[in-house]
Protein backbone atom coordinates (compact mmCIF):
# COMPACT_ATOMS: atom_id res chain seq x y z
CA UNK A 1 0.00 0.00 0.00
CA UNK A 2 1.05 3.55 -0.76
CA UNK A 3 2.14 5.67 2.02
CA UNK A 4 2.20 10.03 1.57
CA UNK A 5 3.87 12.38 3.95
CA UNK A 6 3.20 15.74 2.65
CA UNK A 7 5.66 18.53 4.35
CA UNK A 8 5.07 22.34 3.80
CA UNK A 9 8.53 23.91 3.14
CA UNK A 10 10.52 27.10 1.90
CA UNK A 11 8.94 30.43 0.95
CA UNK A 12 6.68 29.55 -1.63
CA UNK A 13 4.99 26.86 1.05
CA UNK A 14 5.59 24.74 -1.05
CA UNK A 15 4.55 20.95 -0.73
CA UNK A 16 7.57 18.26 -1.06
CA UNK A 17 6.06 15.04 -1.10
CA UNK A 18 7.65 11.39 -0.03
CA UNK A 19 5.29 8.28 -1.03
CA UNK A 20 6.70 4.85 0.08
CA UNK A 21 5.42 1.43 -0.22
CA UNK A 22 4.70 -0.01 3.33
CA UNK A 23 5.39 -3.74 2.00
CA UNK A 24 9.28 -2.54 1.20
CA UNK A 25 9.92 0.71 2.41
CA UNK A 26 11.04 1.86 -1.23
CA UNK A 27 10.10 5.76 -1.53
CA UNK A 28 9.93 8.37 -4.24
CA UNK A 29 10.69 11.94 -3.44
CA UNK A 30 8.68 14.36 -4.84
CA UNK A 31 9.31 18.28 -5.49
CA UNK A 32 12.69 18.63 -3.35
CA UNK A 33 11.75 22.52 -3.56
CA UNK A 34 13.25 23.65 0.18
CA UNK A 35 14.31 22.28 3.57
CA UNK A 36 15.87 19.29 2.06
CA UNK A 37 17.72 18.72 5.15
CA UNK A 38 14.71 18.27 7.09
CA UNK A 39 13.20 15.56 4.28
CA UNK A 40 16.30 14.01 4.42
CA UNK A 41 15.99 13.43 8.38
CA UNK A 42 12.65 12.55 8.38
CA UNK A 43 13.45 10.12 5.50
CA UNK A 44 16.21 8.60 7.31
CA UNK A 45 14.22 8.28 10.62
CA UNK A 46 11.88 6.35 8.57
CA UNK A 47 14.04 3.65 7.44
CA UNK A 48 12.95 4.74 3.73
CA UNK A 49 15.25 3.85 0.60
CA UNK A 50 14.72 6.42 -1.79
CA UNK A 51 15.02 5.02 -5.49
CA UNK A 52 13.77 8.07 -7.20
CA UNK A 53 13.64 11.64 -7.29
CA UNK A 54 11.10 12.96 -9.31
CA UNK A 55 9.73 16.50 -10.01
CA UNK A 56 5.60 17.07 -10.77
CA UNK A 57 6.98 20.18 -12.86
CA UNK A 58 10.08 22.27 -13.42
CA UNK A 59 9.30 25.50 -11.35
CA UNK A 60 12.10 26.85 -9.01
CA UNK A 61 9.88 26.46 -6.26
CA UNK A 62 9.65 22.47 -6.69
CA UNK A 63 12.96 22.33 -7.75
CA UNK A 64 15.33 23.71 -5.71
CA UNK A 65 16.97 21.22 -3.50
CA UNK A 66 17.52 18.42 -6.27
CA UNK A 67 20.90 18.84 -6.10
CA UNK A 68 20.79 18.10 -2.62
CA UNK A 69 18.57 15.29 -2.87
CA UNK A 70 20.83 13.96 -5.91
CA UNK A 71 23.91 14.33 -3.09
CA UNK A 72 22.51 12.64 -0.99
CA UNK A 73 21.07 9.32 -2.36
CA UNK A 74 22.41 9.31 -5.92
CA UNK A 75 19.18 8.03 -7.52
CA UNK A 76 17.86 8.75 -11.13
CA UNK A 77 15.99 12.46 -11.21
CA UNK A 78 13.18 12.87 -13.25
CA UNK A 79 10.94 15.04 -14.92
CA UNK A 80 8.35 15.29 -18.18
CA UNK A 81 10.78 16.18 -21.40
CA UNK A 82 8.70 19.71 -22.09
CA UNK A 83 9.84 21.12 -18.67
CA UNK A 84 13.43 19.40 -18.63
CA UNK A 85 15.19 22.55 -20.01
CA UNK A 86 13.45 24.50 -16.76
CA UNK A 87 16.18 22.58 -14.53
CA UNK A 88 19.01 24.41 -15.63
CA UNK A 89 17.60 27.57 -17.08
CA UNK A 90 16.74 30.34 -13.88
CA UNK A 91 14.84 32.21 -16.53
CA UNK A 92 12.44 29.49 -17.40
CA UNK A 93 12.00 27.50 -13.59
CA UNK A 94 11.48 31.71 -12.68
CA UNK A 95 13.99 31.66 -9.90
CA UNK A 96 15.71 34.47 -11.60
CA UNK A 97 12.67 37.02 -10.35
CA UNK A 98 13.22 35.63 -7.16
CA UNK A 99 16.78 36.96 -6.32
CA UNK A 100 18.00 33.78 -6.01
CA UNK A 101 18.85 31.89 -9.12
CA UNK A 102 18.26 28.02 -8.76
CA UNK A 103 19.82 25.58 -11.12
CA UNK A 104 19.43 22.20 -10.22
CA UNK A 105 21.17 19.04 -11.77
CA UNK A 106 20.16 18.20 -15.53
CA UNK A 107 17.18 15.19 -15.03
CA UNK A 108 18.38 11.45 -15.85
CA UNK A 109 15.31 10.06 -17.17
CA UNK A 110 12.01 11.55 -18.99
CA UNK A 111 8.54 10.69 -18.01
CA UNK A 112 5.49 10.69 -20.22
CA UNK A 113 2.20 9.99 -20.03
CA UNK A 114 1.12 6.66 -20.05
CA UNK A 115 4.57 5.36 -18.39
CA UNK A 116 4.30 3.36 -15.23
CA UNK A 117 6.60 4.33 -12.29
CA UNK A 118 7.46 2.22 -9.61
CA UNK A 119 7.32 2.52 -6.22
CA UNK A 120 8.20 -0.93 -4.34
CA UNK A 121 4.84 -2.81 -4.96
CA UNK A 122 2.67 0.03 -6.04
CA UNK A 123 2.66 1.29 -9.83
CA UNK A 124 1.85 4.83 -10.68
CA UNK A 125 0.40 5.97 -13.77
CA UNK A 126 0.85 9.17 -15.36
CA UNK A 127 -0.99 11.76 -16.80
CA UNK A 128 0.13 14.46 -18.71
CA UNK A 129 -1.55 17.93 -17.27
CA UNK A 130 0.27 20.58 -19.24
CA UNK A 131 -1.99 24.66 -18.65
CA UNK A 132 -0.20 25.73 -15.81
CA UNK A 133 3.30 24.65 -17.11
CA UNK A 134 3.89 22.65 -20.65
CA UNK A 135 5.39 19.57 -18.79
CA UNK A 136 3.23 18.99 -15.75
CA UNK A 137 2.83 15.43 -14.67
CA UNK A 138 0.14 14.00 -12.02
CA UNK A 139 0.63 10.93 -10.57
CA UNK A 140 -2.19 8.42 -9.78
CA UNK A 141 -1.72 4.93 -7.28
CA UNK A 142 -3.63 3.58 -4.83
CA UNK A 143 -6.66 6.02 -4.87
CA UNK A 144 -3.83 8.92 -4.43
CA UNK A 145 -3.29 11.47 -7.09
CA UNK A 146 -0.32 13.80 -6.03
CA UNK A 147 -1.12 17.06 -8.63
CA UNK A 148 1.60 19.43 -8.66
CA UNK A 149 0.44 22.97 -9.38
CA UNK A 150 -2.49 21.80 -11.88
CA UNK A 151 -5.63 21.51 -9.11
CA UNK A 152 -5.87 23.17 -5.83
CA UNK A 153 -8.54 23.43 -2.95
CA UNK A 154 -10.95 25.31 -4.62
CA UNK A 155 -8.67 26.90 -6.69
CA UNK A 156 -6.13 25.81 -10.28
CA UNK A 157 -2.70 26.51 -10.34
CA UNK A 158 -1.19 30.05 -11.98
CA UNK A 159 -1.53 30.42 -15.96
CA UNK A 160 -0.04 33.74 -16.31
CA UNK A 161 3.16 32.65 -17.11
CA UNK A 162 4.72 32.72 -20.64
CA UNK A 163 4.25 29.42 -21.39
CA UNK A 164 1.33 28.90 -19.37
CA UNK A 165 -1.97 28.10 -20.84
CA UNK A 166 -5.77 28.43 -19.32
CA UNK A 167 -7.27 26.53 -21.58
CA UNK A 168 -5.24 23.73 -21.54
CA UNK A 169 -5.25 23.19 -18.00
CA UNK A 170 -9.04 23.64 -17.66
CA UNK A 171 -9.21 20.51 -20.26
CA UNK A 172 -6.50 18.83 -18.88
CA UNK A 173 -8.30 19.22 -15.31
CA UNK A 174 -11.88 17.94 -16.77
CA UNK A 175 -10.56 15.02 -18.99
CA UNK A 176 -7.71 13.30 -17.05
CA UNK A 177 -8.07 14.55 -13.42
CA UNK A 178 -11.80 15.37 -13.09
CA UNK A 179 -11.80 11.34 -14.55
CA UNK A 180 -10.68 9.89 -11.74
CA UNK A 181 -13.06 8.27 -9.29
CA UNK A 182 -14.33 11.25 -6.81
CA UNK A 183 -12.72 9.77 -3.67
CA UNK A 184 -9.15 9.81 -5.32
CA UNK A 185 -7.57 12.06 -2.60
CA UNK A 186 -5.67 14.46 -4.00
CA UNK A 187 -2.61 16.06 -2.74
CA UNK A 188 -1.79 19.33 -4.22
CA UNK A 189 2.10 21.24 -4.55
CA UNK A 190 0.60 23.98 -1.92
CA UNK A 191 -2.25 23.94 0.49
CA UNK A 192 -4.47 21.84 1.80
CA UNK A 193 -5.38 17.86 0.39
CA UNK A 194 -8.74 17.68 -1.02
CA UNK A 195 -10.58 14.93 -3.54
CA UNK A 196 -11.89 14.91 -6.89
CA UNK A 197 -15.38 14.96 -5.63
CA UNK A 198 -14.77 17.91 -3.78
CA UNK A 199 -12.83 19.80 -6.44
CA UNK A 200 -15.95 18.27 -9.27
CA UNK A 201 -18.39 20.06 -6.64
CA UNK A 202 -16.61 23.34 -5.16
CA UNK A 203 -13.81 23.87 -7.45
CA UNK A 204 -15.14 27.89 -9.09
CA UNK A 205 -12.58 27.56 -11.64
CA UNK A 206 -13.10 24.36 -13.45
CA UNK A 207 -16.39 22.62 -13.74
CA UNK A 208 -16.76 18.95 -14.71
ZN1 LIG B 1 4.55 25.86 -10.51
ZN1 LIG C 1 4.55 25.73 -6.99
Amino acid sequence: MLRIHSLEVGPFAMNTIVAWCDETREAIWFDPGAEGDTILRWIKSNDLIVTRIVNTHGHCDHIADNGFAKAAFNVPLCIHPLDRPKLTNPVLNLSVYTGIEVVSPDADEELNEGDLLKCGNVEFKLFHVPGHSPGSLVFNADGLLIAGDTLFNESVGRTDFPDSSESDLHSAIRTKIYMLPDETKVYPGHGDPTTVGHEKRYNPYVRP
